[in-house]
């Protein structure tokens, strides 16, 4: 008999409906499995027949063939144990195939029957709801994250015996628990503005980049206080919206760092350290997995020491900070990572920190120092300020404004930006492409003839002017004007052209 269950394979941080196909003959006893499965699905094999036994089925002393389909799809992992064990009961007759009709299955078994916890539940559940299915087994451990789709009806049973229980009816299905908040929201929240001191000048710059969602450029001595900003920066932007906020935990759940612990809330902060490969930046390996970027979906990917960073790890980047996602090609594969989020990197003056008078580089060094900072990469960066020592006066008597405070400003701004962008799927100023960005950006006449004195001045790349532009939008949008002036022109550019920065240089 042939029996038939569904269940998803996970490709990047999507479910794809994948058929479990078991076939039992006549013939010597064996246990076989095709359609592209790798190492740890086949092991399944040993899994299934011991939780079958376990759970007191009786195992079928017969030919058994399980397909995995569509053949194509290269299905990784053990999530596929729990259709199996389905499959071969179905096949052998001793569960009714009708139990399973609109149902699909995922989880790893335990020799004894036992399910354990499965990585990327809510990619699962949203699965579900994309292949118009009713109802999704799967372990209790991960059901309370599965529950967070909305429309999805998510049975949580602990094993195999309980599993086929509840599919026959005989027992209900414990309601998933309700979903807490995760406790690192408290971690994120407990850090604000307002703590720092001496820095409150550089407060409206933080403010713009925030509100547009643009990428920063912090450089200045060691110790000036460039990562302790930088770590604040996720404390001003606006809250994930519920969407979001499913997306970014299906995100770590996915790559397991996130296991039934409800809906992240928080912005993520990713800060990976200079000595991070190229792929696990952008995201690799086999089965593909996200890499940092993507850890920092809708949130603030942080690169300090940026000139220590390998060039190939820096020349990855473009594409992700670009296009807002990685593709990443393995094979006849190709797996798709969401990568939208702000870039902020620091870095120090020169290779021994220092920098002008007491600076002990050589020559070389500072070639090496200044050719990795002019790179591409600055060139995806809109916003560049000097962060300075903070005299003793200043640090005693300058306070910047709480974080609760200048995020109020950034959500009207990102209203006002949704607004205007409703109709091309654009969210804020800094991910609007240069043609959208001329036909709504609504600039005077006198703050067009500034941009183009500026151009001229700074040789500005086509490029370098469009991002003065963005910005000065965005100063617009914070100060609730519906066109842009000069004075907002003027503001943008002194946030790109700060004194000494590299960036001035590169544009
Ligand atoms: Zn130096």
């Amino acid at each position: 008999m042939l029996a038939r269950v569904v269940t998803f394979a996970i490709e990047g941080v999507q479910a794809t409906r994948v058929e479990v196909e078991a076939d039992i003959r006549p013939g010597l006893p064996a246990f076989n499995i095709v359609g592209l499965a790798d190492k740890g699905v086949r092991e399944a094999r040993e899994r299934v027949r011991s939780a079958l036994a376990n759970c007191g089925f009786e195992f079928p002393q017969k030919r058994i063939t399980v397909n995995l389909a569509p053949a194509y799809l290269r299905k990784i992992g053990p999530c596929f144990d729990l259709p199996l064990a389905l499959a071969v009961l179905v096949a052998a007759g001793q569960l009714e195939s009708e139990r399973l009709e609109g149902c699909a299955a995922v989880g790893e078994l335990s020799l004894t029957g036992e399910l354990r916890p499965a990585r990327g539940a809510l990619a699962f559940a949203e699965g579900l709801v994309t292949e118009r299915l009713d109802r999704l087994v799967l372990p209790s451990s991960s059901a309370g994250e599965a529950a967070l789709v909305p429309g999805v009806a998510v049975v949580g049973v602990c094993d195999l015996r309980e599993a086929v229980d509840v599919l026959r009816g005989r027992a209900t299905a414990s309601a998933p628990s309700d979903v807490a908040v995760e406790s690192g929201a408290i971690a994120q929240e407990q850090l604000d503005l307002g703590d720092v001191r001496g820095h409150s000048a550089l407060v409206p710059a933080f403010e713009a980049a925030a509100a547009g969602g643009h990428n920063l450029y912090l450089h200045g001595p060691p110790g000036t206080g460039k990562t302790m900003l930088a770590r604040r920066l996720s404390t001003l932007l606006p809250p994930l919206s519920p969407s979001e906020a499913i997306e970014v935990t299906k995100i770590h759940s996915v790559a397991g760092l996130h296991h039934g612990q409800g809906l992240m809330s928080s912005r993520p902060f990713r800060a990976p350290h200079h000595t991070v490969s190229a792929a696990g930046l952008v995201g690799g390996g086999a089965p593909p997995m996200p890499g940092e970027t993507t850890l920092a979906h809708h949130g603030v990917l942080f690169l300090d020491e940026l000139s220590e960073f390998s060039r190939a790890s820096l020349e990855a980047l473009r594409q992700p900070l670009e296009d807002g996602r990685v593709t990443i090609v393995r094979g006849q594969q190709s797996t798709t990572f969401p990568s939208r989020c702000m870039l902020v990197a620091a870095s120090n003056p020169c290779s021994c920190g220092h920098g002008g008078r007491h600076c002990c580089c050589s020559g070389a060094d500072l070639a090496r120092h200044r050719r990795k900072l002019s790179g591409p990469l600055l060139d995806r960066i809109d916003i560049a300020i000097a962060v300075q020592r903070p005299s003793a006066r200043s640090l005693a008597q300058d306070s910047c404004p709480a974080s609760a405070d200048v995020r109020e400003g950034v959500v009207l701004a990102r209203q006002r930006q949704e607004r205007r962008y409703a109709r091309f799927g654009v969210f804020c100023n800094a991910q609007a492409p240069a043609a959208l960005l001329r036909d709504c950006v609504d600039a005077s006449p006198a703050a067009l003839k500034l941009l183009s004195q500026l151009h001229d001045a700074h040789c500005l790349s086509a490029r370098g002017h469009s991002r003065v532009l963005r910005v000065a939008r965005t100063v617009a949008d914070l100060q609730d004007s519906d066109k842009v002036h000069r004075e907002h022109v003027l503001a943008a550019a002194a946030l790109r052209f700060e004194a000494n920065s590299p960036q001035a240089v590169a544009a």
